[in-house]
């Protein structure tokens, strides 16, 4: 049984106090990956778990409200206490050390601590996660994801990310599967050129790919929650919810 925790699912800014960036910790008994880790998730992170012992780090695409607590893991994993330090595997688009190490100024603050790996469509494995890796259109390289157990059959937790085109993420949704999914623009309708999704899309998207749940996520300022749920479950007629920090869903 894999358990998921809500770390942040805010956009890229907002008027809402408690807004944490993209950030989700999925844990398998005792061991644990982390998808995204966006603003302000890294202290949610420490009070959960020891951010040293997380397996991997996935990072679905390269802009900041999805990677830049990994700052404050940078920080943390060099602590006095951990000398000569810690390391963690990250897995994300290439180029994230270098935009990293431009952030701090300084040329390998990323490789101290960071074993990074370049995201690529395909399976990656950590501890007893199995991570189906596709492309979907967002930004320059835009990753979904799904986790699940190693064993075939499974339930999985299929990610999003951020996501242009809903139609992109369904050969990576088994039936029964677990659907987070970004509904950036609500209720609708995502304007023109706006590589994001929207409650009636993700609605749409859930029942053709006979998802187990829908859990929305990633929410435009402004945009009204219960509109947005309301606007999914016109097309999904089974459990639609607006995740928050620090929401627990087992699956
Ligand atoms: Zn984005």
């Amino acid at each position: 049984m894999l358990e998921l925790i809500v770390l942040g699912a805010g956009p890229a800014y907002s008027d809402d106090i408690g807004s944490v960036g993209s950030a989700y910790l999925v844990r398998h008994g005792d061991d644990a990956i982390v998808m995204d880790l966006g603003q302000g998730a890294f202290s949610r992170l420490a009070h959960m778990v020891d951010p040293s012992a997380v397996l991997a780090y996935f990072i679905s695409h390269l802009h900041p409200d999805h990677f830049i607590d990994l700052i404050p893991l940078r920080h943390y994993l060099a602590r006095a206490e951990f000398q000569p330090g810690r390391r963690v595997r990250v897995v994300a688009p290439a180029g994230l050390d270098r935009r990293l190490d431009a952030t701090y100024d300084t040329p390998g603050f990323s490789a101290a601590t960071f074993d990074m790996e370049p995201l690529a469509p395909g399976t990656i494995e950590a501890g007893p996660f199995k991570v189906d890796v596709r492309v979907v259109p967002h930004a320059a390289e835009s990753f979904a994801f799904r986790v699940a157990g190693r064993a075939d059959g499974d339930p999985g937790i299929v990610f999003s990310g951020d996501c242009g085109d809903a139609t992109a993420l369904i050969p990576l949704v088994r039936p029964g599967d677990t659907l987070l999914a970004e509904a950036t623009f609500g209720p609708g309708p995502v304007p023109a050129g706006m590589p994001h999704l929207d409650g009636p899309t993700v609605g749409r998207l859930a029942t053709e790919a006979q998802a187990g749940a829908l859990l929305l996520t990633h929410l435009r300022m402004g945009c009204d929650p219960s509109e947005t749920v309301r606007s999914a479950g016109q097309y999904y007629d089974r459990q639609v919810i607006l995740v928050a920090p620090g929401d627990r869903f087992e699956v």
